[in-house]
C-alpha cells in the first residue's frame, strides 16, 4: 500500500520549520481541485515555488508537460525522493526562488505558469519579482492566508486596498478562485487560506512604470493624509502645483490615495 505523507515525514526524521511556513496539504481531492482552479494543463510548464513534501507537485505533474519545483529547505530532499519518485517530467531545485536571476532562468524555461503555496513574507516579494523582472510568466496561482488574498484582490476605496493591489494592475488581473480552511493543512495553522489566480494580461496602460510606482508608494505612504499632502511631501511640489495637477486629472482635492483606481494613478503619474 502507498505510504502516507505523515509516515514518510516521520521516517525521514523531518522537523517542521515554522519560519518557512511549512504547513503541507495532503488531501488528494483538495490538491487536484487547487490544480484545476489554477487552470494549468496539457503542454504547460509549471514552476512550483515551495514544493514542501511534494504533494501539490505530484498533483501538478500529473496534469502538465513539465514541472520545475523550487524548495529552499534541503532537509526535504529524502522526503521528495520518495514522494516524487517515478515522475519523469519533474525536477526539484533546492534554492530560494527570490534569489533566482530571472532573465537567465527564463532563457532556459520559455513561457511558464507559477503555482505556489507560501508564507506571506515570501508572497509579496514573489509577486513583485514576477511583475517587475519576468517576461515569460503567463500566470500565477498563489495560496495565501485569506486576509492577504482579500488585500491582493481589493477594489479602490475599500480598507483592504493598498500599494500591492495597484502594483499588480501594472501587469495582471487577479481574483480569489478557492477558499481553503485551516483544517486542511498539516500541521494546522491559525488562519484560513485562499488561492488567488493572477492572469498576466499586460495590465493597464502606463507610460513610465518607475514613476507610477513612486506615485503609488507616495499615495499610500500615509493613509490618513490626503493625496495632495502625500504628493507635496514625496515629490517636493508646491501646494498650488499639486492642486493644479489633481484638478487636471479630475481628482477631488480632498481625496486620499486609497480611493484612486490604478488607471487614475497612471493618469496622475503622466502629469507629474
Ligand atoms: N507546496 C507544499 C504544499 O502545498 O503542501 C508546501 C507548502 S509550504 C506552505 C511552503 C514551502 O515553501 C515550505 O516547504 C518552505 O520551505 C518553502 N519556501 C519558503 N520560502 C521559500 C523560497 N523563498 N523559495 C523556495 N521555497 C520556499
Amino acid at each position: 500500500m502507498e505510504k502516507d505523507i505523515k509516515t514518510i515525514l516521520t521516517e525521514c526524521g523531518f522537523g517542521f520549520k515554522k519560519q518557512l511556513g511549512q504547513n503541507f496539504i495532503t488531501d488528494k481531492n483538495l490538491l487536484s481541485s487547487i490544480v484545476a482552479a489554477s487552470g494549468v494543463d496539457g503542454g504547460d510548464t509549471v514552476v512550483e515555488i515551495g514544493c514542501g513534501a511534494g504533494t501539490l507537485t505530484r498533483a501538478i505533474a500529473q496534469r502538465v508537460k513539465r514541472v520545475i519545483a523550487f524548495e529552499v529547505d534541503k532537509t526535504l530532499q529524502p522526503v521528495l525522493a520518495q514522494t516524487l519518485s517515478g515522475l519523469e517530467n519533474t525536477e526539484v531545485v533546492f534554492r530560494d526562488f527570490l534569489k533566482v536571476n530571472m532573465p537567465e532562468f527564463e532563457r532556459e524555461t520559455g513561457e511558464y505558469f507559477v503555482v505556489a503555496n507560501l508564507p506571506y513574507y515570501v508572497t509579496t516579494p514573489l509577486i513583485m519579482k514576477l511583475i517587475e523582472d519576468s517576461d515569460k510568466c503567463k500566470g500565477l496561482s498563489v495560496m495565501v492566508q485569506e486576509e492577504v488574498a482579500e488585500r491582493l484582490c481589493a477594489s479602490a476605496g475599500t480598507p483592504e486596498y493598498g500599494a500591492i493591489t495597484a502594483m499588480i494592475a501594472l501587469k495582471a488581473e487577479c481574483k480569489i478562485v478557492k477558499r481553503v480552511p485551516r483544517t486542511m493543512f498539516y500541521p494546522r495553522p491559525n488562519v484560513d487560506s485562499a488561492v488567488v489566480k493572477f492572469t498576466f494580461n499586460g495590465g493597464i496602460e502606463v507610460t513610465d512604470k518607475a514613476k507610477y510606482k513612486k506615485v503609488v508608494h507616495a499615495a499610500f505612504s500615509s493613509r490618513r493624509k490626503t493625496l495632495e499632502n502625500n504628493l507635496v511631501n514625496s515629490f517636493g511640489l508646491t501646494r498650488a502645483r499639486a492642486q493644479e495637477i489633481l484638478t487636471d486629472c479630475g481628482i477631488d482635492l480632498k481625496a486620499r490615495g486609497e480611493t484612486l483606481t490604478p488607471e487614475q494613478f497612471s493618469r496622475l503619474s503622466d502629469k507629474l
